[in-house]
């Protein structure tokens, strides 16, 4: 069967594909969007939407832990995790179905399934071939896992999602985002936790104080956290437990669970590109230039699958800056990757943008950076037996002082960060901040009472 008469096939419905093909639809375009599970993507089925109710959930554990302090005398008969899960489940399925009524309402064909490339303006699904003169691939990614023995019988951040009860002992290995974010969720909800990094420092990408406090934190909270352990094998003993072997000769363990947390690789193969003649970058991502086109004519790619800044919102922006330009009239729209705000949703978490303090030295020189920073422990802490300390920097520049980075770790910064991210888009300076009267009492006031 051919489906023509389509100005635009989308391959994958996440955050990316979604947003592009809603926006062209807006436009006036007539858009077929193929997805091989279900509509939303990583981020609504298996990442950011049901991390972030679990999230939640860890911040009720420690509020809970932290009433007696305030007066509260409550008693907590413990978590039900399958319950969590389950209604967790349950809305994610409700945005499923938002988001299909949304493609409905907008006029855009729907094929599930898993697309192949017949040829550039051709695409396979199922028995369906469609043709289109425009495509966008928005393929994403899916977590991966190290080619060493025994590494199936770790899980996924997918396995974490599927778990229908808490495993009492477990090891996330891996440095970056869902390392932290997993492991700070199983340790907040009473598992012991053992994250293992290979190097000695998590979140690396970031200003080195965002991790090294972090890790502190961990620790103080009761995380074990195995450094310059790069894994070598999983075995399982005959109690069912796993053990980790490093390529050191440590065996850490046992575990009831192991998550795998170490990347991601991107969704480029079995989907016919060199039928297309498109070509990867030599990090294996599709390569784009800044308006997302790749090296065949009206061959479009955006968000995961180019790998870079492997966010909703970076992916969502991309899609929709390249409707605007191909449909919207706006001849040179397309999206600026740098100074992207983002917040890693840690316990406590961290917010970030702009350059780190050695990124800033990189680039300008040691001479014209100057650093402003501030460390205390949060008032609401003040009454509580916990104490996780706040820590934040402000990295500036020149003799103006502009701001080019602004890091956070503390209770707060995931909803403090946004303003502030446009300050440093807007180029503010220190000046400009210390202009700005603080909101008292917060934690946030700080980024503007530095000295
Ligand atoms: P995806 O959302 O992955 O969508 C790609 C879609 O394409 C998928 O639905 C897939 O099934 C489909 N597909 C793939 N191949 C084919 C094919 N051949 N045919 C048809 N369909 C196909 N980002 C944030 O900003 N904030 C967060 O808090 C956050 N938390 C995260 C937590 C976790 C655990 C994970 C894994 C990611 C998280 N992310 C977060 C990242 C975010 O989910 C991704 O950056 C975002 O989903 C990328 O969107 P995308 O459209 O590029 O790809
Ligand atoms: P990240 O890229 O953040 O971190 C993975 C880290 O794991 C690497 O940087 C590396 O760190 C370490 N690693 C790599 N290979 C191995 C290995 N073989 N053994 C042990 N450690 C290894 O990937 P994630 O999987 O955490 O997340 C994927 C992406 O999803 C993120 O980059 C982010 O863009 C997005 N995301 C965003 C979130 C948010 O916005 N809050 C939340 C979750 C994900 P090192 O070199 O230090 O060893």
């Amino acid at each position: 069967m051919s489906n023509d008469g389509y100005d635009l096939i989308v391959i994958g419905g996440g955050s990316g594909g979604l947003a592009c093909a809603q926006r062209a639809a807006e436009y006036g375009a007539k858009v077929a969007l193929i997805e091989a599970a279900r509509l939303g993507g990583t981020c609504v089925n298996v990442g950011c939407v049901p991390k972030k109710v679990m999230w939640n959930a860890a911040q009720i554990a420690h509020a809970a832990h932290d009433a007696m302090h305030y007066g509260f005398d409550l008693t907590l008969n413990g978590h039900d995790w399958d319950l969590l899960r389950e209604r967790r489940d349950a809305y994610v399925e409700r945005l499923n179905g938002i988001y299909a009524r949304n493609l409905a309402n907008k006029k855009i064909a729907v094929y599930q399934g898993f697309a192949r490339f017949g040829g550039p303006n051709t695409v396979q699904v199922a028995d369906t071939t469609l043709t289109a003169p425009r495509v966008v691939i928005a393929t994403g990614g899916r977590p991966s896992v190290p080619p060493i023995p025994g590494a199936e019988l770790g899980i996924t951040s997918d396995g974490f999602f599927a778990l229908r009860e808490r495993p009492a002992r477990v090891a996330v290995v891996g440095s970056g985002y869902i390392a932290v974010e997993i492991a700070g969720i199983f340790t907040s909800l009473g598992s012991e936790t053992s994250l293992v990094l290979r190097q000695d420092r998590v979140l690396r990408q970031f200003d080195s104080m965002l991790g090294d406090t972090l890790m502190k934190i961990m620790r103080d909270e009761g995380v074990e956290i195995a450094t310059q352990a790069v894994p070598r094998a999983v075995t399982r003993d005959a109690d069912g437990t796993l053990r980790l072997l490093t390529e050191d000769g440590r065996t850490l363990g046992p575990f009831d669970a192991l998550v795998w947390a170490i990347g991601r690789d991107p969704i480029v193969h079995d989907i016919g590109l060199e039928r297309a003649g498109v070509r990867l970058d030599d990090r294996g991502y599709i390569a784009v230039d800044r308006h997302q086109e790749t090296n065949v004519a009206d061959i479009f790619a955006i968000g995961d699958v180019t790998g870079r800044a492997q966010l909703t919102p970076v992916a969502i922006a991309a899609g929709r800056r390249l409707a605007d330009r191909l449909w919207g009239g706006m001849t040179d729209r397309h999206l600026d990757y740098s100074d992207i705000p983002t917040v890693v949703f840690s316990h406590p978490p961290i917010g970030t943008v702009g350059l780190s303090e050695t990124e800033a030295v990189d680039r300008y020189g040691a001479a014209a950076v100057k650093v402003f920073t501030s460390g205390f422990v949060p008032m609401y802490h003040a009454l509580t037996t916990r104490k996780p300390r706040a820590e934040m920097k402000l990295v500036t520049v020149g003799e103006e002082r502009r701001v080019v980075g602004c890091h956070v770790i503390g209770a707060g910064a995931d909803e403090m960060l946004q303003g502030f991210a446009v300050a440093v888009k807007m180029r503010a300076t220190k000046r400009d901040f210390d202009d700005t009267i603080a909101i008292h009492p917060t934690s946030a006031e700080e980024f503007v009472t530095m000295r």
